[in-house]
């Protein structure tokens, strides 16, 4: 069977059964996937909530190969196989120019729940509003790519210290690891397994710096607030890459855990 294509709505967008497309999403679904007029696609919350939905024809045409409309109608929901959420959130220092962007796509497709970007005293610039609205726009085009129903939180950045208060405030705490490169600390694959009561129950937080690395005092201070200093190895890897790297360990033991189909 063909495979069926997807989109993620914004709420707002829907009325009834009235589905609203924005300019950019009409691109999409004409110009780049060729869909035309009484053609299909699965329509997404990104919360989990998905109906079967048609292109409308555009006004007063009625031929199949019309230009495509800017609205769709939702036909029927569409129940998904709720997808095991890894409980993972990663606390990334903002690099320099748009690293950040990669973190996010990347993180994103490899499943994990909720992104804390963090101004570390390395980072040098506090990102604007439209940084953020681009990194969620960004996972959410990765939520649809890599086929997630659930799009993950992207928090509003925050200082480091603020970031560890953030952590210690949830309920009931996770266990949390921070990445430090050039120094002797358990490797994080094998501090999960330590952890699969937190990571099945309360999830788990992962610290990565930024290119200059974190300063000696953040990682006093993490360590300090219940935060286990953990390596990803002997290379130093760029920041980008270390979060990769991390996102993946996690997600690989976590999979590997759980019961039943991934
Ligand atoms: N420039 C620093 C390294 C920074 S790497 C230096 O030369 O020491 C950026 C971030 O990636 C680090 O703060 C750390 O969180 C993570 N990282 C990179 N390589 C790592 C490793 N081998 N083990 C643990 N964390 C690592």
């Amino acid at each position: 069977m063909a495979q069926i294509q997807r989109l993620i709505v914004a709420p707002t967008q829907i009325r009834g059964d009235h589905l609203a497309l924005t300019a950019d999403q009409h691109h999409y679904l004409c110009d780049i996937l060729r869909l035309r007029s009484g053609d299909r696609f699965l329509a997404l919350d990104g919360q989990g909530q998905a109906w079967q939905a048609v292109l409308n024809s555009g006004p007063g045409v009625e031929s199949s190969r019309s230009p495509c409309p800017h609205t769709a109608t939702l036909l029927e929901p569409v129940t998904l196989t709720p997808e095991p959420l890894l409980p993972l959130t990663l606390m990334a220092a903002l690099p320099k120019g748009n690293g950040f962007d990669e973190v996010v796509r990347q993180a994103t497709e490899l499943g994990v729940t909720r992104i804390l970007p963090v101004l570390s005293d390395r980072t040098l610039l506090r990102p604007s509003a439209q940084k953020l609205e681009r990194w969620r726009r960004i996972a959410l085009e990765a939520t649809e790519q890599s086929e997630r129903a659930i799009a993950p939180t992207i928090l509003d950045p925050c200082p480091f210290p603020v970031a560890v208060e953030q952590w210690r405030a949830e309920s009931p705490c996770p266990m949390a690891a921070i990445c430090v490169a050039r120094r002797e600390a358990i490797h994080l694959l094998n501090w999960l397994p330590g952890m699969t009561n937190s990571l099945l129950e309360a999830g788990v937080w992962v610290a990565v710096g930024p290119e200059g690395g974190w300063t000696e005092a953040e990682v006093a201070q993490a360590i300090a607030a219940g935060f286990d200093p953990v390596s990803l190895g002997r290379p130093i890897l760029r920041a980008v890459t270390a979060t990769i790297a991390a996102v993946c360990l996690v997600s690989a033991v976590y999979q590997a855990q759980r019961p039943g189909p991934h």
